[in-house]
């Protein structure tokens, strides 16, 4: 399995970390150098940008969480980053608690599964 996040989604409102059975996620503050330490492709990687309808949709939402902080305070904030993909069992749970709809997954016969926020 490789799990990596389409960091330009990412809210970093830290559910998949928060929920993954497995420690597959690890977030990480936008300006660490291991921002992008996951198999994203090119168009996929951290490059100091947030989509701007993923911008729109949560910037003004008071849910308790920090979205789009540059620094992750333990909570929520930053990027995730899927630094353990191997360990995935695909019991999808990050994919139905994933705001920014930003989580692909692709299983060893090469299926894909994404994000569909519940
Ligand atoms: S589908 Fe994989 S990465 Fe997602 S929560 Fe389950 S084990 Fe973790
Ligand atoms: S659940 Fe999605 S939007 Fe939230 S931190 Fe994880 S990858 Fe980013």
């Amino acid at each position: 399995m490789d799990v990596w996040v389409e960091k330009h989604k990412c809210t970093g409102c830290a559910h998949c970390h928060d929920v993954c059975p497995v420690a597959v996620f690890e977030m990480k503050d936008r300006d660490s150098p291991d921002a992008n330490n996951d198999h994203a492709p090119e168009a996929d990687k951290w490059k100091g940008t947030t989509d701007a309808d993923v911008l729109a949709k949560w910037k003004d939402v008071n849910d308790g969480h920090h979205h789009f902080a540059d620094k992750f305070d333990g909570t929520s904030g930053g990027l995730s980053v899927g630094v353990n993909g191997s360990a995935c069992i695909l019991c999808q749970a990050c994919l139905i608690e994933c705001e920014g709809e930003c989580i692909v997954i692709t299983d060893d016969a090469g299926t894909v599964y994404r994000s569909i926020y519940k």
